[in-house]
């Protein structure tokens, strides 16, 4: 991912709010992400059904197995989808980057590494320890 914000580097700073252009690079980048996985997820449903219509018993087994296995990275895709959508949420209702535990500022580097994140580091951490 390339990282536009460098103007903007906020030294570790928890306190400080997204500003508007970060705010925007966020969407951006988020958006771009739901697109593509939306896309893939069409892509991927489409084969699906043209499959359901094989006949032959052979083809149903190996049909079956893929199918299976298209199935868990489509959950996957549709639990990233989700995320993504959520932190969009987020940013329309101005709740983007606040932890969801503890409500603290979640630090910007970590949001750009990992843009969906709902969790500080220290709350992260805690839940980590939990599983
Ligand atoms: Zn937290």
């Amino acid at each position: 991912m390339t990282v536009a914000l460098n103007n903007n580097y906020y030294n570790q700073n928890n306190e400080e709010q997204l500003t508007q252009e970060e705010l925007n690079f966020f969407k951006e980048e988020l958006e771009k992400q739901k697109n593509k996985i939306q896309t893939n997820l069409d892509k991927k449903l489409k084969e699906l059904n043209n499959h359901d219509e094989a006949k032959d018993e052979a083809d149903h087994a190996s049909i079956a197995i893929e199918n299976l296995t298209n199935n868990t990275i489509l959950r996957e895709q549709q639990k990233t989808l989700n995320q993504i959508k959520r932190s969009l949420n987020k940013i329309a209702l101005g709740t983007y980057g606040i932890c969801t535990m503890c409500e603290e500022k979640i630090n910007i580097e970590r949001l750009k590494i990992q843009m969906f994140s709902e969790h500080c580091v220290s709350c992260r951490n805690e839940l980590d320890k939990q599983r």
